[in-house]
């Protein structure tokens, strides 16, 4: 009998198969299930207007059968079966859209092996496994059965068969094990069950295989029981995943369950949303917000995705491209019958469906965070404690790109109401001549609180929002206004119209003292000013435009060599009787006032929490006007 040559670009994709060095030679099976799989459908399609079928839907089934002694590894289905023509066809030419979308990714370069196990490639797949393979088969409808048969790249033959039942069995012969591959795990019940539950767990039909069992042989005693093992067939899928099934059917346990073991998290998760769009895409989604952060969250060993489906078959285990940075923390599954399963990584990102996917999905996340902090402010801050840095990232990242999305779900904590509050609140409480968000960042609350500047607006009642993590002053750059209202901060910038004016009314009336102290201070400080917005305190220290002295302490961590500072201005409190003594001593004794200039840009300092270039020299300085 000749044998019958692949075609050329067969041939090539055949070898690449042979030779694959890819690890993830596993997925081979599920490609085998999935044609399987579309092989039942397609009978149980005609069943429909064909009686002499004689099947139900119930009837079909794929059935998985491992010969460990003579290397074989069977996948046999009871659907439409394939003729001499789809032989020749099916199996001889690579036509299928993804095996082709394949080869013309690949292209040339035949080294990259490593995106193999990427694609869906199909039936060639089991060539990574196998090196030979039988295929026998009948159609339904057809008066004789075939026979396919290869050993791989040089060619296959085609024979007439037996065969009563209509279907097909596709076998394998497990190659030997190499150093670095033991084949012969596709032999092991264990592995095939794993495998099954991993790649086709939501196959519509039953997967059976023969499981063997052990169990206490009958009558023997219950203190020393003596056991014997058999073994009885089992149906390794769980068929009906629960994101096809009706919202209203599922328990909410059933949803923590399936999020527990699907993500091996201890912790139930906070909150599910199950969507099922219909339209320009048709998908079911099942995402979840969890109830903890993971432990490498914040590093970048976290990997974002979701997992996508494509009628009940695992083609990625995360898909990046379904989730925007800022809702990385999602968990779920996306299903789609939309996606063709022959897709590679490269190719999904330019899918049109998958955009439409990740958009709609966005939206969804977004509203229910939204629904969450308006319905369940404790659940809300419960998961901003977890998470809501991300947020604050996602505002300040991309120059900003998607703070519309973000703003409404960010928290930060009130002077006044002594908690977490949304910047939608806060508004909403402003007094009507209030023009601007009030802010002050700080290392801590308590120090915040403490801060000479905070004093006087907290004393009349306004509302200030502090800012204790790094990402919040950056947020507020980003964000720069919200409804219209801008961000101000309370130590920093001018609190409200005409205050510089008055400041420099107060300068003036006391120019000689504020000339001799710009002068004493020399380069250190940009400006000694007159200060609005000082109470009880004698002096302050403000930043210029731009960085913070928060941001300078962060950027100062991070990136000590690039030493950036922030513009320090020193205020001083004309009304405190320590300006007064300043002022007397500039006067009567310039020596004495130099060092009063010192000690109060000193301290000025240390409230701002900034170091003292010389500490020693300052207590030097405090004992000797002690004297
Ligand atoms: P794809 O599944 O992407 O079409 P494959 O290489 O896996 O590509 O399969 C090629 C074709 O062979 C299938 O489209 C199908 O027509 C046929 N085929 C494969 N396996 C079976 C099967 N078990 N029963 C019937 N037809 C099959």
């Amino acid at each position: 009998m000749a044998k019958r040559q692949f075609k050329a670009e067969s041939k090539r994709l055949l070898e690449l198969m042979i030779n694959s060095i890819y690890t993830h030679k596993e997925i081979f099976l599920r490609e085998i299930i999935s044609n399987a799989s579309d092989a039942c459908d397609k009978l149980c399609y005609l069943a429909l207007t064909d009686d002499g079928v004689g099947l139900d839907r119930g009837d079909f089934r794929i059935e998985i059968t491992a010969d460990k002694e003579h290397r074989l590894l069977t996948v046999r289905d009871n659907g439409i079966g394939m003729d001499k023509e789809d032989l020749e066809n099916n199996l001889g030419i690579i036509a299928s859209s993804g095996s082709y979308r394949f080869k013309q990714e690949i292209g040339e370069d035949t080294k990259d092996t490593g995106v193999i196990g990427q694609f869906g490639v199909g039936f060639y797949s089991a060539f990574m496994v196998a090196d030979h393979i039988t295929v026998s088969t009948r159609k339904y409808g057809a008066e004789s059965a075939y026979l396919w048969q290869s050993a791989g790249a040089d060619g296959y033959t085609i024979t007439p068969c037996e065969r009563d039942q209509v279907g097909t069995d596709i076998i394998m012969h497990i190659k030997a094990d190499t150093e670095e591959e033991q084949y012969s795990e596709f032999l092991e019940t264990w592995k095939l069950q794993e495998l099954v539950r991993k790649y086709s767990d939501y196959i519509r039909f039953p997967i059976r295989m023969e499981v063997s069992k052990t169990r206490k042989k009958e009558g023997s005693p219950e203190d020393q029981p003596e056991y014997e093992t058999y073994t009885e067939e089992e149906t390794l899928n769980s068929m009906v995943p629960i994101w096809q099934r009706p919202k209203s059917e599922v328990t909410e346990e059933e949803y923590h369950k399936f999020y527990r073991d699907k993500f091996h998290d201890y912790a139930d998760p906070q909150r599910c949303i199950a969507v099922s769009a219909e339209g320009a895409v048709t998908y079911k989604a099942l995402l979840f917000i969890p109830g903890a952060t993971p432990y490498d969250y914040y590093t970048k060993d976290y990997e974002k995705g979701l997992q996508l489906y494509s009628n009940g078959v695992l083609i990625m285990d995360k898909c990046a491209d379904l989730l925007p940075e800022h809702f990385r923390f999602i968990r779920g599954v996306v299903d789609s019958p939309d996606l063709s399963l022959n897709i590679s990584r490269e190719l999904l990102q330019h899918d049109r469906q998958l955009k439409v996917i990740a958009a709609n999905l966005e939206k969804k996340i977004k509203a229910e965070l939204g629904k969450m902090l308006n319905e369940d402010r404790e659940g809300y801050e419960a998961f901003w404690k977890n998470f809501g840095r991300q947020l604050k990232y996602g505002v300040v990242n991309e120059y900003g790109r998607h703070k519309d999305l973000l703003q409404d779900l960010l928290l930060f904590y009130s002077s006044t109401e002594k908690k977490l509050t949304p910047l939608g609140d806060y508004v909403t409480r402003m007094r009507e001549d209030q023009k601007f968000l009030y802010y002050a960042a700080g290392e801590s609350l308590e120090k915040i609180d403490k801060l000479p500047q905070t004093e006087l607006l907290r004393d009349s009642g306004t509302e200030i929002l502090y800012f204790t993590e790094e990402v919040d002053e950056f947020c507020a750059q980003t964000l720069r206004t919200y409804q219209e209202k801008e961000f101000r901060s309370v130590l920093d910038q001018e609190l409200e119209e005409g205050a510089k004016e008055k400041a420099q009314e107060a300068a003036d009336a006391h120019k000689e003292t504020f000339g001799f102290v710009k002068e004493a201070l020399g380069e250190q400080v940009k400006e000694v000013k007159a200060s609005v917005r000082l109470k009880s305190h004698p002096v302050c220290l403000t930043a210029g435009e731009g960085l913070s002295f928060e941001m300078e302490k962060y950027f100062q961590a991070i990136q000590p060599e690039a030493a950036l500072k922030a513009e320090r201005t020193l205020e001083l409190n004309v009304e405190h009787p320590a300006f007064q003594a300043l002022e007397a001593a500039v006067k009567e004794d310039p020596e004495k006032a130099r060092k009063y200039a010192e000690l109060l840009y000193s301290q000025a300092l240390l409230i701002a929490g900034l170091p003292l270039e010389d500490p020693s020299a300052y207590t030097d300085l405090v004992c000797e006007l002690m004297k």
